[in-house]
């Protein structure tokens, strides 16, 4: 009868964990993903990436530093 009760308590605390987890991973999800992210066109190679990603010169998005510099050359 103690095992019982020990076992109870054990699978009690798996079930409680299996229920607080998934909500944890929910709530980093949604505060990452804070609307849809702004993509910029690369106006070398006509790539699309994510505007943080970019490199910004004279009000022109491009994908890279190599790419900004062929552009301007
Ligand atoms: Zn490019």
């Amino acid at each position: 009868m103690k095992y019982l009760i020990l076992l109870g308590v054990v699978f009690g605390l798996i079930w409680w964990i299996k229920l607080s987890r998934p909500s944890s991973t929910d709530n980093q999800t949604s505060s990452q993903g804070t609307g849809p992210q702004n993509m910029v066109r690369c106006a070398h190679c006509g790539l699309h990436l994510p505007d943080n990603e970019a490199v910004i010169s004279r009000n022109t998005a491009y994908c890279s530093d190599a790419h900004r510099a062929l552009a301007e050359s």
